[in-house]
């Protein structure tokens, strides 16, 4: 049985994220899409709100499983017995920021592997900062994530009005 975990920040969660995922999900038994709670991040959204956004997206795939955590990945892993971690890639800078991640969680963690997925050309451009800040400026991202997401960056920049002083402007390498 191969359980794998698919992690990230989800902030929100957009097409790109649910197309690695399902795909992951057709070569593993099981797949858990954790939620990075913290530290060391700034986030629009709460941890529950980003798992909520998620769950809704897979609530009909059976080997998919989603929660929430928080501290370093590889150990979140062994704690729950998953022996494979599942990553993007989408640009070659992805590639030197997961090699380098790679080398590092494996230093730490010897026996969980990592699994690099290629994005899909469609998706290429996208990244959760592109979403929040095309969101945050009325922009039309239905194209870029479900209807559920966009209901719910749209109420959310409609509370803020024009403060956007909490709005996230850059992960760690989007
Ligand atoms: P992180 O904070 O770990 O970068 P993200 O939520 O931004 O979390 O991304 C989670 C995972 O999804 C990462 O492996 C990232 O490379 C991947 N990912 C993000 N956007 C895309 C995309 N457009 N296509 C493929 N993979 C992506």
């Amino acid at each position: 049985m191969i359980k794998a975990v698919f992690p990230g920040s989800f902030d929100p969660i957009h097409n790109g994220h649910i197309d690695i995922a399902t795909r992951a999900a057709r070569v593993v038994d099981e797949l858990v899409v954790a939620v990075y709670d913290k530290p060391l991040k700034n986030f629009l959204f709460t941890p529950e709100v980003r798992m909520g956004m998620v769950r809704e997206v897979f609530k009909d795939n059976p080997k998919v499983t989603v929660c929430g955590y928080s501290g370093l990945t590889v150990k979140f892993c062994e704690s729950i017995n998953a022996q494979v971690m599942i990553r993007g890639l989408r640009v070659f800078s992805d590639f030197e920021y997961e090699f380098r991640m790679a080398l590092a969680n494996h230093r730490l963690s010897p026996n969980v592997e990592m699994m690099a997925l290629i994005t899909s050309d469609e998706h290429s451009f996208l990244s959760s900062t592109t979403v929040r800040e095309i969101a945050a400026l009325s922009g039309d991202v239905s194209t870029m994530v479900p209807p559920h997401v966009a209901a719910i960056l749209k109420s959310k920049f409609e509370a803020l009005g024009d403060d956007h002083s909490i709005v996230p402007t850059q992960n760690v390498r989007d």
